[in-house]
Parts: C-alpha cells; structure tokens; sequence
C-alpha cells in the first residue's frame, strides 16, 4: 500500500513538448516556411525515411540562415502563440505542487522569448540553441544523448532524470516525433498528432488531447487514476 500522505501529495513531473503543445502550431515549422519557403520538408522527409532524426536534419535546415535574431524575434511576434489555456496549466501545476518542465527538439529563441511574453520565464526547459556569430546562425545541441544519437534533444533524458529525482509519477505532454523517444516511459501520457499515431501503432497507452483546455479537463482523474492503480499492486502484494 502507499502511505496516505503520497495518497494526497504525490510528486508529480509534468514534462511538456513546446511546438504544437505549449505552442499552438509548431514555430520552427513556421519559421522554416517563412525564411526558407517550403523545400526545408523534402531535407526533413529524406532524413525521417532513412530512420534519422534531428541531428541529421537540423544543421542542414540551418546551414544558410537568412534570417537575424531580430529578423525571427519580429515573426514570432507576428505568427506564433502560446495555447491559451498553457498559462492556466502552468498555474494549475502550481498550486498543486507538481514540478513541470519544458523539453523542446526546437529552438531557444522562440521557447524563451514567448515564455518571457507571458512572464513564465521561471519554467525550466532544455532544447537546442540558435547562436550567432558573425552574422550566421549556428545550432547547438547541448542535451544530445550518445545513447540515442538520433534527437537534438533526446527527451528521454529528462524523464530518466525525473525517476532520478525520484518522481513519484512522472507525465509526459506531446504530439510529434522527439516525442516517441520518452512516450514508453513516463507514467501518463498525453498525445496528439504523429505521438497518438505512434502510440496506437506500438500498443502505448495514452491519453488523447486536442489542447490544453482538455489538459486541464483530463488531468485530477490522470493522477487520481495513476494513484489507484499503484494501490492496487500495493495490495496485489
Ligand atoms: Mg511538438
Ligand atoms: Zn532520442
């Protein structure tokens, strides 16, 4: 059995995707059309096809940068939004205590400048860096996994770093490819997009969202849900 108290306080981790999850649509992808127009897609395909991911694709995409910081800052401005009920979420997660945390396969300079947009410039996150010097843009990837090799930033990492932590549940929030690598090892999953595809495809249980009004909805009953299942093996035992 579980003590009471954990009953009433577990130790929650939210891990949360950003493009397409925090994130109403996906950034890069929008910066990416907007700077490079479409033929970036055929670079990301011809990797994905070959079974590669973001450390493949990703300094290719950027290669020939156009564009400055300020040039993306002022597009983001124009065209990229967080979900309007994030906030709410990150309140939410708040008042409950719960640790939450963002883990990107994006960019810094879009994660950071629309967090600091809504004040919530205090969540941690991990993702790659754009850097620039001497008027070209560089990627850096400094959560890389050398057990992975295959994502920028291999998301993994953080949930392994949460059962470290020692995590009482550990939920992960996600809707895109560098979300398969950690989908099979969190507690609770929430997907959307390509993530619920390839949770149907390899038998993972998840919980099917559209944005973070259902979130909101479907979180208490996650935890509740997750907690009765630990009394259940409890007593199994
Ligand atoms: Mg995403
Ligand atoms: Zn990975």
């Amino acid at each position: 059995m579980v003590n009471q108290a954990s009953h009433l306080r577990p130790d929650v981790w939210v891990l949360c995707d950003f493009d397409g999850t925090a994130s109403v649509k996906d950034v890069q992808n929008m910066l990416l059309d907007h700077f490079l127009g479409t033929s970036w897609q055929e670079v990301v395909n011809t990797a994905l096809a070959e079974g590669l991911k973001s450390t493949t694709y990703m300094p290719l995409l950027y290669k020939n940068w156009p564009a400055s910081r300020e040039e993306m800052i002022q597009i983001i401005d124009e065209k990229a939004a967080l979900d309007p009920q994030f906030p709410r979420f990150v309140a939410y997660c708040r008042e409950n205590g719960y640790h939450l945390e963002i883990v990107s396969d994006g960019l810094d300079i879009y994660i950071e400048h629309l967090l600091t947009k809504h004040k919530l410039e205090d969540i941690p996150y991990t993702s790659n860096r754009i850097v620039f010097e001497d008027g070209k843009a560089q990627i850096e990837s400094p959560f890389r996994s050398e057990s992975c090799g295959l994502c920028g930033n291999c998301k993994k990492q953080r949930v392994l770093a949460a059962r470290r932590a020692q995590a009482g549940c550990v939920v992960y929030i996600g809707d895109g490819i560098s979300d398969e690598c950690p989908a099979g090892y969190s507690d609770i999953l929430f997907a959307k997009g390509n993530l619920l595809a390839y949770c149907r495809e390899n038998d993972i249980e998840a919980i099917p969202f559209r944005n973070f009004a259902d979130v909101l909805a479907l979180f208490p009953e996650a935890v509740a849900g997750w907690l009765r299942s630990l009394t259940i093996q409890g007593s199994q035992k």
